[in-house]
């Protein structure tokens, strides 16, 4: 099956949205990344669909329980072997906390989107996401 990865292993981005806001979390690592925001996540497994990647990734890394929306268009390639696939997600249940990954988070409104130092790779979904939440 064509999965549009070109065999690349997929990281999938969560764009968790509650009460018009989106979720922003400060990575503590690699040094290279340290500070800079993200929309949390990580690998997907082998095996193991993105969305259901997404909910275990986020359960794990904040103590949320999230239902995927839908996939925002578009993928971002991270090095040869990895991809950016972002999907926007509803909380559904606990007030994230940074248990792994993460030194601090925030919620941000529309017109604050952009205030914090989002991974570049990051930019093009946050500002695809951030129109849903204005419309
Ligand atoms: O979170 P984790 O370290 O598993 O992510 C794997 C890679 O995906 C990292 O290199 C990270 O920079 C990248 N990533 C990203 N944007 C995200 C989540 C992860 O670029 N929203």
């Amino acid at each position: 099956m064509d999965d549009g990865t070109n065999g690349r292993r997929v990281v999938v981005g969560g764009a968790v949205c509650d009460k018009g806001r989106l979720l922003a979390a400060r990575r503590t690592a690699p040094p290279a990344l340290a500070g800079r925001w993200e929309l949390p996540g990580g690998k997907v497994e082998p095996g193991e669909r993105v969305d259901e990647a997404l909910v275990r990734e986020l359960r794990e890394e904040l103590g949320i329980e999230v239902e995927p929306v839908a996939r925002v268009a578009g993928e971002w390639p991270l090095t040869q072997e990895l991809v950016l696939h972002v999907w926007r997600a509803r909380l559904l249940a606990g007030a994230p906390r940074p248990l792994q990954d993460h030194d601090e988070l925030r919620w941000l409104a529309p017109d604050e989107a952009f205030d914090v130092d989002w991974l570049d790779q990051d930019r093009p979904a946050v500002a695809a996401v951030v129109e849903t939440l204005k419309g």
